[in-house]
């Protein structure tokens, strides 16, 4: 067991770590990022094995490299990966893999943190946790683990066939949710698909993507999350080359819609009444989003070909419309279900002043209430980009930017602090 020191420790080596570390290097700060297994692990194995980008090559990187594929494509998981590693390398990021962060202690008398690993001690200045926006799988208490059902998180499904033969009911309808249920389907299984408040912009509209269209909209940079959600769920899919997600489509495919998961008891699971509900906020969603286009290519002149026929939805399918409310799981052959019901963080190994009394991160974008402690990547960390590929850069940068100005203050009248800032 070792002893270092240095004057930012970064946790996690993901893209929020290693665009932490490129700011970081081009300022000249001394840091080192510690990741416990490898570079862009979420992507190796936390994700499923035909997941790909949810935006396309050209939006979805960071500003200085380009995906080595169509622009227009969607990596694929392992390509992501393997961008990342890539970046780390181009930037020679310090990264230590294969290290865990057990715990961050604030050093009394004495400014910076004390930070226990399973290969020693590191003395910081500073300590960015970088964990990321997705670390915990949440599964909510609806159905008892003794229940006679196979129960996985989407953040463990692979493929069909991991999962026993027989139905199966897909709980969650965000982009995980309804890739995952589209490919099972797609593999020959009965499946129920429970939807609940989610958003659902066009893949494609008047010849651009929506990434395009939420970017150009100003969407990505807002900086309050819809009320009562602190990540709203964006259904899309860059499945199969990109398609929009339209749930009418699913049940035509022979996916039964049903509401919210509320509640089980012997062996049936009762949905809420909330299902038309749903799907009609999702589809106001989809062609307010269709609107604001046709306004900004109005407003601006733009030559994009004309899609009247996108502002036109076909009638709710009779799943939605006479909704199954309660699903007897034996008597449907349902032997799985798959909760893609998201993720919380978990900070146990952060032992500072920097969380609420829920245990949340208390910061002003990523700048925690303990002084020293930063946070990076979380979701709407500034604004409904920070989570994903592209915002946590900047999020990256502010925070640099941050440090740069405490070094300086500290800097003024020592003669061992850095000089410049
Ligand atoms: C299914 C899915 C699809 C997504 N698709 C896209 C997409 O197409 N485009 C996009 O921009 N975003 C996408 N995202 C969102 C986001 O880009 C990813 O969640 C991304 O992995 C977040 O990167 P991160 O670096 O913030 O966190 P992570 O990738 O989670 O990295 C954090 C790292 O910290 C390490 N770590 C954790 N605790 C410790 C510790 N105590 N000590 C040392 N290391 C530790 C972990 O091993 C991990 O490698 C997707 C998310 C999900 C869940």
């Amino acid at each position: 067991m070792s002893s270092t020191a240095t004057e930012v420790l970064v946790v996690g080596g993901g893209q929020a770590g290693i665009a932490m570390s490129e700011h970081l290097g081009e300022y000249g700060v001394p840091h080192i990022v510690l990741e416990r297994d490898r570079v862009a692990e979420r992507w190796r194995t936390s994700r499923w094995d035909s997941l790909v980008a949810n935006g396309p090559a050209w939006h979805d990187r960071f500003p200085n490299l380009e995906f080595p594929c169509d622009p227009d494509a969607f990596p694929t998981k392992e390509e992501v990966a393997a961008y990342l590693a890539r970046y780390a390398e181009k930037i020679d990021a310090p990264i230590r893999t294969g290290v865990e962060v057990t715990s961050v202690t604030k050093n009394v008398g004495e400014p910076g943190f004390r930070v226990g690993t399973s290969e020693g001690t590191i003395h910081a200045r500073y300590v960015v946790a970088a964990t990321g926006p997705f670390q915990k799988p949440v599964i909510p208490a609806v159905i008892p683990e003794a229940a006679p059902v196979r129960q996985i998180h989407s953040s463990t499904y692979a493929n069909p066939r991991q999962l026993p033969d027989g139905a199966v009911l897909v709980i969650g309808a965000g982009s995980s949710g309804v890739q995952i249920a589209d490919e099972l389907r797609r593999s020959g299984r009965e499946v129920h698909l429970a939807v609940g408040p989610h958003d659902r912009p066009p893949r494609r509209y008047r010849g651009r993507d929506f990434v395009w269209w939420l970017g150009v909209l100003n969407k990505w940079e807002a900086a309050t999350p819809p009320q009562g959600a602190e990540h709203v769920t964006i259904a899309v899919s860059g499945a199969r080359g990109g398609h929009t997600v339209d749930f009418r489509d699913l049940a035509a495919d022979g996916i039964t819609l049903v509401g919210t998961a509320e509640s089980y008891a012997d062996g049936k699971v009762r949905f809420a009444d909330d299902l038309g509900q749903n799907i009609a906020q999702g589809d106001a969603n989809h062609l307010s989003l269709l609107r604001e286009a046709d306004a900004y290519v109005a407003r601006n002149g733009l030559d994009l070909p004309e899609e009247p026929e996108a502002h036109r939805l076909r009638p709710d399918p009779a799943c939605v419309t006479d909704p199954v409310r309660e699903l007897d799981l034996a008597e449907a052959g349902v032997t799985s279900v798959v909760w893609a019901t998201g993720f919380t963080q978990d900070y146990g190994w952060l032992k500072v002043d920097a969380f609420d009394e829920n245990g949340r991160p208390r910061h002003r974008r990523g700048i925690s209430s303990e002084p020293g402690v930063f946070f990076l990547g979380l979701p709407w960390q500034s604004r409904r980009g920070s989570s994903f590929l592209w915002g946590v850069w900047h999020d990256a940068r502010f925070l640099a930017d941050h440090i740069m100005i405490r070094r300086s203050y500290r800097a003024y009248g020592s003669p061992d602090a850095p000089a410049t800032a």
